[in-house]
Formats: C-alpha cells, sequence, structure tokens
C-alpha cells in the first residue's frame, strides 16, 4: 500500500473507476475502452471487491459520505456486476446515513429495471451524460445515444424515483454555436434535473479529434467565451447556481463528492488510473485494467499497481489549495488561508491581483477573492500568473490546470 496503513476517523469520498465504454467517443482521453471479452466484467468486479476489502481496516473510522462510481461507462457493465459493486461498497464502509451515492450513466445503456434496482442497492444520485440535445452535434462527438434515448433515460430515473440528477453538456463541440448551445440550456433546464455541469470541449493529443484538429471547425476562443458567459447566464435565470467552473445546481444540490476535490478532503479512488488523496498522501494506480486486475490478484500490497505516490505537505499543499479553490465560485476564503498555513495570502500571492481585480477578472467578497466568469474561462493562465515556478513545480500532475 503506497500510505501508511494509520486508521484516521473523519470524512471521506469512495471513488471507483469503471474503465469500459461501449465505444469510444472521439474527443475522449479518458482511461477507458471496450473490450473484446465480456468474462472481464466479472473478474475487475472481483478486483475491486478485493481491492475495498484491502482498505477496510484503513477505513474503519472513517464515514464516507461520498460514493461515485464513474468512468468510463458503469452502466456498460452487466446489470448483476453493477449491484455486486454497489452493494460491495455499502458493505465494506460504514457510510454516513446521510451518503450521496452516485453512478454515471449513459443513456444507451440503462434500463428502467436497472435504474429501479440501482436506486434499491442504495444509488441515490446519477449523472447522465448528454453533452447536446441536437442530433448532429451528438454524432459528431461519436456519442452512441441519442436526444430520445436521453429523454427516455431521464423519465425512466424520475420514475425509478431516483431524486437528485445531473446533466452534463458541453460547448465548443464542432459546428456547435451559441443558439445550439442555448437550446441545449433550455432542454435540459425544462426538465428540471438538479444538477447541470457545463464542460469546455478540450482537444486532448492522442484522440481522434487531435488528429484531425486542423478540419474540425471549432469555435474560437472568444466565441467559446461568448457561448460560455451566455450558457451560464441562462442556467442562473433558470434557479441553477454556478458554484464551480463548470457547475450549477439548485439550491442545496451541490456535488457533494465532487466538492471534496475542491474543498482539498480526502478521498480514495480504486480502479486503473483512479487518484487518491488518502493519509495526507496522493497516489494513482496502474491506467491498465489486466495489470490492475493481475496485481489485485496477487495482493500482498498495492505498491506494485501504484503509479505515483506523493505526501502533500508544505508548498505542494499551499499551492494545490489556491488552484482548487479558485475553481470555486465562492473562491479562496482569505482568513481560513491564513488559519490552514500561518501566512497571509495577499502578502505572499498579492502583487499581481490588483491588475487582474480592476480588469475584472476578479472579484474581492468580503473576506473572499474569487475570479469572475471572465476570470474562469481562463484561470489557468491567471493561476500560472499568480503562482510562482516553485510553488507550480511543487503541485501533483493530478492536480494541474
Ligand atoms: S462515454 Fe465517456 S468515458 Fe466513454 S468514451 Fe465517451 S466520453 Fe469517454
Amino acid at each position: 500500500m503506497p500510505v501508511v496503513q494509520k486508521n484516521v476517523g473523519g470524512k471521506l469520498g469512495i471513488y471507483v473507476h469503471i474503465p469500459f465504454c461501449r465505444s469510444k467517443c472521439a474527443y475522449c482521453d479518458f482511461y477507458s475502452f471496450a473490450p473484446g471479452d465480456e468474462t472481464i466484467y466479472e473478474r475487475y468486479v472481483n478486483a475491486l471487491l478485493s481491492h475495498m476489502e484491502y482498505y477496510k481496516s484503513a477505513v474503519s473510522q472513517r464515514t464516507p459520505d461520498s460514493v461515485y462510481i464513474g468512468g468510463g461507462t458503469p452502466t456498460v457493465l452487466p446489470e448483476e456486476q453493477l449491484l455486486r459493486l454497489i452493494r460491495g461498497v455499502r458493505h465494506t464502509f460504514h457510510l454516513a446515513k446521510n451518503v450521496e451515492f452516485s453512478v454515471e450513466v449513459n443513456p444507451a445503456t440503462v434500463t428502467y429495471r436497472t435504474l429501479v434496482r440501482m436506486r434499491r442497492a442504495g444509488v441515490n444520485r446519477i449523472s447522465i451524460g448528454l453533452q447536446s440535445a441536437h442530433e448532429g452535434e451528438l454524432q459528431g462527438l461519436s456519442r452512441i445515444h441519442s436526444r430520445g434515448d436521453f429523454e427516455q433515460c431521464f423519465q425512466d430515473a424520475r420514475r425509478a424515483k431516483i431524486e437528485n440528477i445531473s446533466v452534463d453538456l458541453m460547448f465548443g463541440i464542432p459546428r456547435q454555436t451559441q443558439e445550439s448551445l442555448l437550446g441545449s440550456v433550455d432542454y435540459v433546464t425544462r426538465l428540471r434535473p438538479e444538477h447541470v455541469s457545463l464542460y469546455n470541449l478540450k482537444i486532448e493529443p492522442g484522440t481522434p479529434f487531435y488528429k484531425l484538429r486542423h478540419q474540425l471547425s471549432l469555435p474560437d476562443e472568444d466565441m467559446e467565451f461568448d457561448m460560455y458567459r451566455a450558457a451560464c447566464a441562462m442556467l442562473e435565470k433558470r434557479g441553477y447556481k454556478q458554484y464551480e467552473i463548470s457547475n450549477f445546481a439548485r439550491p442545496g444540490k451541490m456535488c457533494k463528492h465532487n466538492l471534496k476535490y475542491w474543498n482539498c478532503e480526502e478521498y480514495l479512488g480504486l480502479g486503473p488510473s483512479a487518484h487518491s488523496f488518502f493519509n495526507g498522501t496522493r497516489f494513482s494506480f496502474i491506467p491498465n485494467v489486466q495489470a490492475y486486475i493481475k496485481g489485485i490478484e496477487h495482493i500482498a500490497s498495492d505498491i506494485g499497481i501504484t503509479v505515483s505516490s506523493e505526501e502533500i505537505k508544505g508548498k505542494a499543499r499551499m499551492g494545490e489549495y489556491i488552484m482548487l479553490k479558485f475553481r470555486l465560485s465562492d473562491g479562496l476564503p482569505l482568513g481560513e488561508f491564513q488559519r490552514t498555513f500561518g501566512s497571509d495570502f495577499l502578502e505572499l500571492y498579492g502583487a499581481k491581483l490588483p491588475f487582474y481585480l480592476k480588469k475584472g477578472y476578479m472579484v474581492r467578497r468580503g473576506d473572499n477573492i474569487a475570479l469572475t466568469h471572465a476570470g474562469m474561462f481562463v484561470s489557468n493562465y491567471i493561476l500560472s500568473d499568480i503562482l510562482t515556478f516553485e510553488d507550480l513545480n511543487a503541485i501533483s500532475p493530478a492536480n494541474q490546470f
């Protein structure tokens, strides 16, 4: 195990990565693939259950209050395997009574029956990947579902009494216009999900989109900013308060699990490529499912499948805190920074702030300094300008921009 097996109390998030998809979307650089051999599903769930068992004693004093099964596409797992996994999480860990238990869902891979069984097994929140409400844009992204599949899935989830639903949308899609993006936002918000995520499509190296990047008809940066600003405004108007660069929620429905990442709280991530921040150490597991299963099948410790491990303290902790807090709409609380690090944020990093405040990229609200929409859109640039070279070098790659 990459961290000391000390058993400390407190809350915790649990993340479980499912690295399978029915087919690969052209823009995706997550670790996921379409398996040729379906026997892998049962072997993989067995490996996850063993890995959980391995952490059981280290987590026995914790009360996990969020669980997130993500991917990949968790609903690509055969129903029995997915339910075995959900029940395994509940049986292994002492989950809080008010736990937020989320599963990511692809609309083309789930039925009403599965949703009912998921809810009965303990799932109380789903996140549905829609991305766009326009068929042409969905096809351009090589998504495997239609808008009709999404609508069926959403209605099925409501019928299955899942009362907390998040929907993912994207902007910056090839050929997308501001009008079509607002059409998608309008369509989704009329269904009244509790939560909406709005991500900027990035063309990542190694993806089919990257190879085609010169032929894709992509909006330029100014157009993207106009789209982002207009979509944020429509979401706010419809009652979805922005609480993070890409996330919007109705009152009381912010994603508890994702807030752990941005508030520098601890979580344990299981599965190939999953990252953890546990007992003060950040680590991740090998992004290869066969190697992961093999490693777990012969487990005496999980050192063999750990690809990075670093205790987070000093400069690295401070740098990560700044980067993560500025993702939130509330921004960085100056008093909390002082209490946590014993230093004054403005003395250490204040030199460049007047420029960003004056230009409208940042705003001061009481004890907090936050990015405005304009600042959020170029947050990578602003943070790399504020932080020193030394800070940036100290930050774990998993938390860099
Ligand atoms: S469904 Fe999600 S994880 Fe799977 S390939 Fe598409 S974007 Fe990637």
